[in-house]
C-alpha cells in the first residue's frame, strides 16, 4: 500500500501549512478587532458587536424587564428570552402571538 502512504504524507504537509496559515490569520484578526469593541456608557459592559450593545442599552441596561409571560409571573428583558421561556415552560399552552 504505497499509494496510501504517499497520500498520507501529502495531506500532512498540507495540513501543517494550513494550520500555520490559519494561526497567522487568527492573530491578525484578533489585533484588528481589539480596538473595535463596543462598551456600554452606563455600566461599561463590552460587546463585540455594535448591534449587541444597542440591544443591551435599549432593553437591558438599567431597565426593568418589560416582556411579561402571559401564563405566569415571569418577566424578561428580551422578547427572545420570553419566547424561549414559553416554549420551555408552557409548551402545552396555545400560543396566540
Ligand atoms: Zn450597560
Ligand atoms: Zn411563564
Amino acid at each position: 500500500m504505497t499509494e496510501k502512504g504517499e497520500e498520507g504524507s501529502a495531506s500532512w504537509s498540507q495540513h501543517s501549512l494550513f494550520t500555520s496559515l490559519t494561526t497567522a490569520l487568527a492573530i491578525s484578526s484578533q489585533q484588528a478587532s481589539s480596538d473595535k469593541k463596543h462598551s456600554c456608557r452606563n455600566c461599561g459592559k463590552v460587546y463585540a458587536l455594535a448591534s449587541s450593545l444597542y440591544t443591551h442599552e435599549k432593553y437591558q441596561c438599567g431597565k426593568e424587564p418589560q416582556f411579561k409571560c402571559p401564563y405566569c409571573p415571569h418577566k424578561t428583558k428580551l422578547k427572545g428570552n420570553l419566547k424561549a421561556h414559553i416554549g420551555f415552560k408552557h409548551s402545552n399552552m396555545p400560543r396566540d402571538f
